[in-house]
């Protein structure tokens, strides 16, 4: 694809896209299953991978509906994350392509199913706070995708038709449909996963390619 996208704001994806988390938290997902569910490490691995962009608490319950230990799971996934979150290097790339994409002029934005106050403190560890208009994470009834989305359409005075959403999973490119346009980053999932999922914009396999494929509206 040669065509430049134009928009105003972007939205960035946390985990997998602007951190480089996902082998870390597909470990402790797959783990977790296998340790309350009985599930095989293969098993548990395509549990994690089919649902992999939603928070864990619906990772879970998709793949296990109504189990008397989903509460506990949950909770454990939950604590060995945040012991080791904030170890998770950035992905290859990303300083630099918020930096260049500031001085374009692009409003950045994150949206993510990890809870908020965890990817704003990785932020600020990582001294990228200044970067982002508003960081919006996961709670109940506000999840990634038409509640961020329209969100930063309200709050923030932009029409959605000059908003892109990069993310790095099929979960992410589903919750796009419909409200603004997505480009693909390679890691968990391949060009040839959107594709075949319906993706047919961007596929990008490293943040730098950022700056080539968009143009400030
Ligand atoms: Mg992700």
């Amino acid at each position: 694809m040669t065509e430049k996208l134009a928009c105003k704001a972007i939205i960035f994806d946390f985990d997998g896209t602007l951190a480089d988390s996902m082998p870390f938290l597909e470990s402790i997902g797959v783990q977790v299953m296998m340790k309350y569910y009985g599930v095989s490490k293969d098993d548990a691995a395509i549990r994690y991978k089919s649902t992999t962009g939603l928070p864990y608490e619906h990772q879970i319950k998709l793949n296990f509906p109504d189990h008397s230990q989903n509460d506990e799971a949950i909770e454990e996934f939950e604590r060995m994350k945040i012991e080791r979150i904030y170890d998770q290097e950035l992905s290859s790339g990303a300083e630099n392509m918020l930096s260049e994409l500031r001085s374009i002029g692009f409003s950045m934005f994150v949206s993510s199913s990890t809870f908020e106050p965890t990817i704003t403190e990785y932020c600020r560890r990582a001294g990228l706070l200044d970067f982002f208009v508003e960081i919006l994470g996961y709670r109940p009834g506000f999840e990634k995708g038409a509640h961020h989305f329209k969100h930063v359409e309200k709050e923030h005075h932009l029409s959605l038709d000059d908003v892109i959403f990069v993310g790095d999973s099929i979960k992410d490119y589903e919750r796009a449909l419909g409200y603004c346009r997505f480009v693909a980053l390679e890691g968990m999932f391949k060009e040839l996963d959107f594709r075949q999922a319906g993706h047919n914009g961007h596929v990008i396999q490293s943040l730098s390619e950022m700056t080539s494929i968009v143009e400030l509206l």
